[in-house]
């Protein structure tokens, strides 16, 4: 499991993808813990959300919507 601080993506980057509302902390069983790139929240903990669909947004409770950095 490690600390991952999710990258912040401009609305108009949005472009019809899915927004996953993470207004309330989800968590998991295993998997990673996903931090909100603008207000520092946790949103997510041990959930796997890197293996979910790749284009999937995360909106947090700020407002902010991020994304799941590259591992490029
Ligand atoms: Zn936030």
């Amino acid at each position: 499991m490690v600390d991952i601080v999710l990258k912040v993506v401009a609305d108009a980057f949005i472009n019809g993808r899915e927004i996953m509302d993470t207004g309330v902390s989800m968590i998991g069983l295993d998997g990673d813990n996903a931090f909100c790139g603008n207000c520092g929240r946790e949103m997510m903990h041990d959930v796997p959300f890197r293996d979910m669909k790749s284009d999937l947004l995360f909106r947090c409770s700020c407002g902010s919507v991020n994304e799941a950095p590259r591992n490029s």
